[in-house]
């Protein structure tokens, strides 16, 4: 939920001097589909376009397909995205998750929540709540309370938020609030959450410039708040818009030929994909040896891409391959 930001304190965010670093951090779930694959391009354009470089993290603590990783860094190196050398993988973290876990516990920052989901959707659905807020139900309970609970069940770890709501600012979306609620840092089956993961690993890593979906917006406060808990500047944030399919809902892999395999199966060139996303941002023609044509790879992209001039409105693919067609020869 987003609310007025006159009294909602402001995260502390790397100046902006700072060396660009951005970072591109799929969920190897399976393989990428084409708003995936326009948001690595985004985070690349922005990143070089700043003089900056691009690090690649693999966020494999959940969902993860056997060899989708692999599948994915391929896809990206096929459209002229690079990265610096080292891929770092989630699953290789875990200690530095507990040593983040371990400084806020010595904040008094963090406790062990026993709610169900269901419990919490019954109390977050309660008139005053925010929808999917966690309403604090397991903040102040007592030790017998807690070692009782323990019994029955493994606990969640939760924050212990000291704020109502935080104040990130948004290249787009400009000074963005958005409640901070005591989010999950460790999960029931002891699985580092998505929030916690994600702060860790963008300080270790040096990233000050986070290009990303904007269904990931509302995450960014929270986020910037824990990582100003942990002592470090939040990144800048680029929010961008996402691809859509024809029912206006977000493009996932059931909407057809979607990704770069099975475009390519269905007769296109790599080229002809890279034109589709540059038509959508848009960019303008590039020209090569007196031929003029849309960029059909990433370093062509990068000769036209302009951070001001790119459509913040969502992309809208209705066909792939009709699309793909307009953009063959
Ligand atoms: N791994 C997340 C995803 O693939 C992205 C997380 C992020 O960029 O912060 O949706």
């Amino acid at each position: 939920m987003t609310t007025s930001s006159s009294s909602s304190p402001r995260a502390r965010t790397v100046s902006a001097e700072a060396e660009t670093v951005g970072r591109y951090a799929p969920s190897p779930s399976g393989d990428l589909h084409l708003g995936n694959l326009r948001t690595a391009l985004f985070a690349w354009l922005f990143a070089r376009s700043a003089g900056g470089v691009l690090k690649m993290r693999v966020e494999d603590l959940d969902r993860v397909r056997e060899g989708a990783a692999e599948s994915q860094l391929r896809d990206l190196a096929a459209l002229g995205i690079d990265w610096e050398p080292e891929v770092l993988y989630q699953s290789t973290r875990t200690a530095a998750y507990e040593e983040a876990l371990s400084q806020l516990q010595e904040k008094s920052l963090v406790y062990e929540c026993f709610c169900t989901r269901r419990e919490i959707q019954a109390a977050s659905s309660a008139p005053h709540g925010a929808p999917g807020a966690y309403p604090g139900t397991c903040r102040n309970l007592t030790e017998e309370e807690r070692a009782e609970k323990r019994t029955q069940r493994n606990p969640a770890l939760r924050l212990k938020s000291e704020v109502a709501t935080y104040t990130v600012l948004d290249r787009f979306a400009g000074e963005y609030t958005a409640e901070v609620d005591d989010f999950v840092l460790r999960r029931t089956d002891g699985v580092f959450a998505y929030n916690l993961a994600v702060v860790v690993d963008d300080h270790f890593q040096g990233v000050t410039q986070v290009v990303r979906g904007d269904d990931l917006l509302p995450s960014a406060p929270r986020q910037a708040y824990l990582a100003n808990l942990l002592g470090w500047e939040a990144p800048r944030y680029v929010h961008v818009p996402l691809a859509l399919n024809k029912d206006g809902a977000r493009l996932a892999k059931r909407d057809g030929a979607v990704t770069l395999a099975q475009l390519l199966a269905a007769g296109l060139s790599r080229e002809d994909v890279v034109r589709m996303i540059s038509a959508s941002i848009p960019l303008a023609p590039v020209k090569t040896n007196d031929d003029f044509h849309l960029p059909e790879n990433a370093a062509e992209m990068l000769t036209v891409f302009s951070p001001e001039n790119i459509s913040l409105n969502p992309w809208t693919v209705l066909d792939p391959l009709m699309e793909g067609t307009c953009c063959i020869g």
